[in-house]
């Protein structure tokens, strides 16, 4: 697959416009690029003045909720004591590469904005939060800021002012730790990190019940370059067409239609047969929704995830069942476990879907998994719950049929459940280790130590269970090229004699 950065085409450049031409994160690159020179501008202004400019521009929160950012920004300054700026650099899943694209290309604009914001609400320190997986990017940050530690961009007396500020970078602990700002507060208090609902708003009492202005490094990158000329609100998006073997990244204006910026990517819009905007969060839509608005109402109100901004296209050769299915694996993966509904629904629909894929769904598995859904959507106590009960939801609405024709027609019309499909044991690739039949709960492979086994298709539900247990890949699909089997287990070595005697 194809992973490009496709900015040089961008139509739009904001918060991307030093990508592609800096070596990597340097210093003396990013100033003579302009960097910091928004940082200059804004310490000569009062923080009155600098918070009134970000109001003014309309920038919201980008990682997910579309919050007024001047709002929180004044909320904050109108705090007393100790306070602090956390900004989230974590990857939202392990699809999502726009975060580390950020970070591998253009660093110091979000460091630059999360120092304009330190200025404005009174901060003198921030921490950049990751998540356990961006070690690389760890160590990309850490020497950012050394160089501008050196350069006396950051510590004490920034650009000959009386302004101090300094950041840390913090990992994660675990896989859990990272997105949401509730949880990675708490992974930085050192607690647990699932959803609490009690939290009051962290602009009056967040990070150690000390006032905190929350945001993610798009939203931070976004700052320097309200201060220039020109500004206009633009959201990073991930492009995902597997059929075409495309992966980009690109800005976008807020406001463009889903199908206008496929095409001006010269991604194909006819053939597909799906498409969705969040990935394991948010829902999946039938093509004639390519109208849907990417603004933070357009995609929040048809379902979508406006933070995890990964479009993925759907064609023919790709089955919904199993691309839900694998959404829900990260999922119940990813939950936190706080809430009942959380944890279990995701959990129950997860095994669900599973189930339909290796072709053992029932009749009312959909209304089951749609009951469930809709409790998850009124009561999870978080996005992740919601955002997972939004995808199979959507895709019931919108693609029933394809979940009949497994259920009922026992078909995956795409060819990809593996449940569909029939399996022999290939008599030369065998070499009798057993594996499979300890793992077959249907008793549906005869053999015994040293001996070819056989699978008995009467017996078999296409579970493939075997398949990926087995060693020497000897489990393999009925096709036209199917070889004559043995009828029962006979010794290894012994398939390849007889043959030659025959
Ligand atoms: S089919 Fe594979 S797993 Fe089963 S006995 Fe043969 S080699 Fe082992
Ligand atoms: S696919 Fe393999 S594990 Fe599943 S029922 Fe058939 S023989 Fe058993």
């Amino acid at each position: 697959m194809k992973h490009e950065l496709n900015i040089n085409n961008a139509a739009t450049r904001v918060v991307t416009k030093k990508w592609g031409r800096m070596s990597g994160n340097n210093i003396a690159e990013y100033i003579n690029l302009g960097g910091f020179s928004g940082l200059e501008k804004v310490l000569k202004l009062k923080p009155e003045d600098v918070i009134k400019r970000i109001e003014v521009s309309g920038l919201r929160g980008k990682g997910g909720a579309g919050y007024p950012a001047g709002l929180k920004w004044r909320c904050c300054a109108g705090q007393t004591g100790e306070k602090y700026i956390v900004s989230n650099f974590s990857n939202c899943d392990n699809t999502n590469m726009i975060v580390n694209a950020m970070i591998h290309n253009d660093v110091y604009s979000a460091i630059e904005g999360i120092m304009i914001a330190g200025y404005a609400i009174g901060a003198d320190s921030g921490i950049i939060f990751l998540r356990n997986t961006q070690a690389v990017e760890y160590n990309i940050i850490r020497a950012a800021l050394e160089q501008m530690r050196s350069s006396k961009i950051l510590g004490k007396g920034i650009l000959k002012s009386d302004f101090q500020f300094d950041i840390q970078v913090v990992m994660g602990k675990n896989n859990a730790e990272k997105g949401q700002e509730i949880i990675i507060l708490r992974s930085l208090e050192g607690l647990s990190p699932v959803t609490v609902c009690n939290r009051p708003h962290s602009a009056e009492a967040g990070l150690n019940g000390k006032p905190t202005l929350y945001h993610s490094m798009e939203t931070l990158a976004s700052v320097p370059a309200i201060l220039e000329e020109g500004y206009i609100e633009t959201k990073i998006v991930q492009l995902i067409d597997t059929e075409n073997d495309i992966t980009l990244i690109t800005e976008v204006a807020i406001g463009s239609s889903i199908g206008d910026v496929l095409e001006r990517e010269g991604i194909p819009t006819e053939g597909i047969k799906a498409f969705s905007f969040g990935e394991s969060m948010g829902a999946i839509f039938p093509p004639d929704r390519l109208g849907i608005l990417l603004d933070f109402d357009g995609i929040n109100n048809a379902g979508g995830a406006f933070g995890n901004a990964v479009i993925r296209i759907l064609r023919e050769k790709e089955c919904l069942v199993d691309r839900v299915m694998r959404c829900y694996e990260v999922s119940s993966v990813e939950c936190c476990g706080r809430c009942v509904f959380g944890r279990m629904g995701t959990a129950q629909i997860y095994e669900t879907l599973k189930d339909i894929t290796k072709k053992r769904g029932k009749a009312d598995d959909l209304d089951c998994m749609r009951e469930i859904a809709e409790a998850m959507l009124l009561v999870s106590s978080c996005n992740q719950g919601k955002c997972a009960a939004q995808m199979i939801l959507s895709a019931l609405d919108f693609f029933q049929n394809e979940f009949d024709m497994h259920i009922r027609r026992k078909t995956c019309e795409a060819q990809v459940c593996k449940g569909y499909l029939s399996y022999y044991i290939s008599p030369e690739a065998c070499d009798g280790c057993g594996k499979c039949l300890s793992v077959c709960q249907r008793d549906a492979i005869e053999g015994e130590d040293d001996y070819i086994h056989v699978l008995v298709h009467d017996m078999c539900d296409s579970c493939a269970d075997c398949v990926s247990i087995c060693p020497n890949k000897a489990i393999r699909i009925v096709g036209e090229s199917t070889p004559k089997i043995p009828d029962s287990p006979i010794p290894v070595g012994s398939w390849k004699q007889s043959r030659r005697r025959r």
